[in-house]
């Protein structure tokens, strides 16, 4: 992760509230409920994703594969807790920082897991993997040695909309509620505790990387998932929260939406709503529900992406807000 996006996170995070908590609670495991771990990964220095892990009767399930030293990282701190085996690693969706430690734990006895979405995704972006030129994962590969060290395992047990794992003490409900960051998120449900690992479907902060998704759909999917009904939410990046986490969320895109829509009705030129992002980040940095979720760098390709789901057009080319995009998500997704 660049400097600059260190910093951005770092002044971000005081924006924060319970920021103290949070810091508190990075690389550490959370015991949610009996047999029930949350363990938020270390973004700011290593660019690891958040994870969880559920004991069952017999087994571990892993939720997120994380980078290879993100699972490296974790691999001890479950083992301390149980002697069963890790039989499966959930890829809430296929970005690297979630599903490029798939290897690590085939090696110690785990098939990954993902929505068959996963799998799309995968073909479009790792053409390194499914075609002969470079995809992401040579990319990220240049800048993250634990990359370098692994190779690029895609989950080889899919489902199109749901899998359930039911032990009859546990039950785990991986559900595809729509696209969201991605076209392949599916997050894992817990309904007898009611908690909800929802990979980057929810954040909590500014880490929002909309790229490889739809904002339209997202504000959607995010219905879908508040009606499960979840009490602790445990977002892909970010601290843990209740279930407003997952309305915070929903209503950052709702307002970036709104602040567009009214520019598009008025006519504006592609050119004018990007010289509003400044007014339009400081209107959201000004609620405070949401204002965790303004990346100061990042907004531009956000309020970019929701003109362009509406226009169809992007901003001017000398704007460069695609390649600030690409750079940010190589930062946040991919080299960490
Ligand atoms: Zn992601």
């Amino acid at each position: 992760m660049c400097d600059l996006t260190r910093r951005n996170l770092l002044l971000s995070t005081a924006f924060m509230a319970g920021a103290a908590k949070a810091a508190d609670e990075i690389n550490s495991a959370v015991n949610l409920a009996k047999d029930v771990y949350f363990h938020q990964g270390d973004l700011e220095h290593q660019g690891h994703c958040n994870n969880g892990w559920i004991i069952f009767k017999d087994y571990v399930l892993v939720i997120d594969a994380n980078f290879p030293s993100g699972a490296q990282n974790i691999l001890p701190k479950i083992r301390a807790l149980t002697p069963k085996p890790i039989r499966f690693a959930f890829d809430t969706h296929h970005h690297g920082d979630h599903a490029y430690g798939n290897q690590v734990w085939i090696d110690n006895g785990a098939t990954p897991v993902a929505h068959t979405g996963v799998i799309e995704e995968m073909k479009r972006y790792e053409t390194g993997y499914y075609d002969d030129k470079p995809g992401r994962w040579e990319e990220a590969a240049k800048e993250r040695p634990d990359v370098a060290a692994s190779h690029l395992a895609p989950p080889s047990v899919l489902f199109p909309r749901e899998l359930y794992f039911d032990d009859g003490e546990h039950r785990v409900e991986l559900i595809h509620l729509g696209v969201a960051h991605t076209h392949g998120d599916a997050m894992a449900w817990l309904p007898k505790e009611k908690i909800l690992f929802t990979g980057d479907a929810c954040v909590n902060g500014p880490y929002n990387f909309v790229g490889d998704g739809n904002i339209e759909k997202w504000i959607a999917t995010l219905d879908a998932a508040k009606k499960l009904g979840a009490q602790a939410v445990c977002p892909g990046h970010g601290p843990r929260g209740v279930e407003t986490v997952l309305g915070d969320q929903q209503l950052f895109f709702q307002e970036l939406s709104r602040s567009v829509d009214r520019r598009v009705k008025a006519k504006q030129s592609a050119r004018q709503v990007f010289e509003a992002v400044g007014q339009i980040r400081e209107q959201i940095v000004a609620q405070p529900r949401i204002a965790r979720y303004v990346d100061k760098d990042g907004i531009a390709a956000q309020v970019e992406k929701v003109y362009n789901e509406m226009t169809g057009k992007s901003f001017p080319p000398d704007t460069k807000t695609s390649h600030q995009a690409r750079l940010l998500h190589r930062h946040a997704h991919a080299a960490g």
